[in-house]
């Protein structure tokens, strides 16, 4: 999907502090609204506290338990 670059900018949350952003090249820190977002983001993966807003964070335990859970449904028998 390709995106009209003449029609109205897209605008994205800024993942930090969500502050609408315009996904424009004018915004080279895009999709953070600023350098310190973007930094502060960096920050916040290294720290391992990261999360995608809006969804659950999934680590290997959770995917474990996932297939653990897979199989007794599956096979019983
Ligand atoms: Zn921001």
């Amino acid at each position: 999907m390709r995106q009209a670059p003449h029609d109205r900018p897209l605008e994205v949350a800024c993942p930090q502090c969500r502050q609408m952003v315009r996904w424009t090249e004018d915004n080279p820190y895009r999709p953070f609204c600023s350098k310190r977002c973007r930094l502060l983001d960096l920050g916040a993966w290294a720290d391992e506290s990261h999360r995608i807003a809006g969804e659950p964070a999934m680590d290997e335990t959770d995917i474990d338990a996932l297939l653990a859970r897979a199989d007794r449904d599956d096979g019983g028998a």
